[in-house]
């Protein structure tokens, strides 16, 4: 198995928890932390990189970049906004310092996410059955 792990250095624009349902469809996830950060500060190989198009509230494309051996989305782009990239931070290699600024699109946040410290937590996964 493997999954894409981004090590880059860059400066933040903004940080937030997206609970769209773009980013929650394209993350398979209840939502999507996301870092902004300069498009010059991305410096990544892209010959794995595959592009996935689709419009976004504004009307206007929204480009979802994945790789192609693993299928994560590495940063997603807006035609409105040409010189920020939306970095998703579970790419990146140790991602302990991300602090959310906002909670993007709450009115689509899944109800139950507020349960989640509430459930019982195990090591990896439970065992037996
Ligand atoms: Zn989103």
């Amino acid at each position: 198995m493997w999954f894409c792990k981004v090590r880059m250095f860059f400066s933040t624009v903004f940080s937030t928890i997206c609970h769209c349902l773009a980013c929650k469809k394209s993350t398979g996830s209840a939502f999507s932390p996301i870092l902004g950060i300069l498009k010059t500060d991305l410096n990544i190989d892209r010959t794995k990189l595959k592009k996935y198009e689709s419009l976004g509230d504004s009307g206007n494309p929204i480009y979802r970049h994945f790789c192609e051996n693993c299928g994560t989305t590495i940063y997603g782009e807006m035609s409105t906004r040409p010189n920020v990239v939306f970095l998703k931070v579970g790419t990146l290699h140790d991602s302990s310092w991300f602090k959310p600024q906002i909670n993007t699109y709450w009115e689509q946040h899944s109800s139950w996410i507020n349960e989640i410290n509430e459930a019982p937590k195990c090591e990896g996964m439970p065992k037996g059955n």
